[in-house]
């Protein structure tokens, strides 16, 4: 495959909307092997107890492996934790376990407590390895992991699935970010949104699509993900969509919307006074 421009710095993206089931985890791991795939060193942080991340990239992740837990908690090196995926030498997964679940209590006691992801990454391994992409795989709330992600970030991307109520929530989302660039990491912005699985039978696919572009512009992906049933097959075999099926539709959105991704850069980060 042909490969992708490299960034000038390494990219972090924090993948995050507090709504379940909108394709964060699912953007993330395809969005993560798509660049791998053509040639680009990327890093999938799993930040959700549930661990649908680790799972969708085949890296353990039962209770006690090393985990993002252990590195949020127990100040484990990043790279003791950090696995490579089977889907590519490239690409390499931190997995999260279930004893994450406990973390967004466990956290409010101990000290930086909203930058613990941030120090982690900081650390020589991510160097060593020449990392160009960072995604962090959110969970569905607004709570301290997601602080956690937002403060190591550059970069917020915000899937948005195409159906009723898409944008509801939103607000909230945008307004926590604003409280983190207040007060947190000034350096953050919306860099991306991606609209998900888009069901081109439907009329209000369509609205939802237009009201979003309207609304926020260029920040939003020209590429949108279709729904596609290999997509969602996909995680059950331990596969990305780009390893389960390749020509699939869902597969080549996932391509495109990589390559927009790279090819913007992370220069659109100024357009965040659009939102
Ligand atoms: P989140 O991480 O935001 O909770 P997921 O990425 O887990 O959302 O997606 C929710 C569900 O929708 C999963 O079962 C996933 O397989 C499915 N899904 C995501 N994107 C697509 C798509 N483009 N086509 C079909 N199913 C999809
Ligand atoms: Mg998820």
């Amino acid at each position: 495959p042909n490969s992708l421009p490299r960034p000038d710095q390494r990219r972090v993206l924090t993948v995050a909307n507090q709504k379940g089931g909108v394709g964060k985890t699912t953007s993330a791991v395809n969005l993560a092997a798509a660049l791998a795939v053509h040639g680009l060193k990327t890093l999938v942080i799993d930040l959700d107890p549930q661990g649908n991340a680790s799972t969708a990239l085949n890296v353990d992740h039962r209770s006690g492996t090393p985990s993002i837990y252990d590195v949020l908690l127990g100040d484990l090196p990043l790279g003791e934790a950090m696995a490579v995926s089977e889907q590519s030498p490239n690409l390499f997964c931190v997995p999260a376990t279930i004893d994450l679940a406990g973390a967004e209590i466990e956290l409010v006691e101990v000290p930086s407590r909203e930058s613990r992801l941030k120090e982690a990454l900081t650390g020589e391994v991510v160097d060593q390895l020449g990392v160009d992409y960072v995604f962090i795989d959110c969970p569905p709330s607004l709570g301290l992991l997601t602080v956690n992600a937002m403060v190591a970030a550059r970069e917020v991307l915000i899937p948005i699935q195409c159906e009723y109520y898409a944008l509801e929530g939103l607000g909230q989302l945008l307004s926590n970010i604003e409280l983190v660039q207040k007060h947190l990491n000034p350096g953050l912005s919306v860099s991306t949104i991606l609209l998900t699985m888009y069901d081109g039978r439907t009329k209000l696919a369509d609205q939802v699509t237009a009201e979003v572009r309207d609304h926020f512009g260029d920040v939003v992906l020209k590429t949108v993900i279709p729904r596609n049933v290999k997509v969602s097959e996909a995680p059950s075999y331990g596969q990305t969509v780009l390893a389960y099926d390749p020509g699939s539709r869902g597969a080549m959105s996932y391509v495109d919307a990589a390559r927009e991704l790279a090819e913007r850069g992370s220069s659109n980060g100024s357009r965040r006074g659009t939102l």
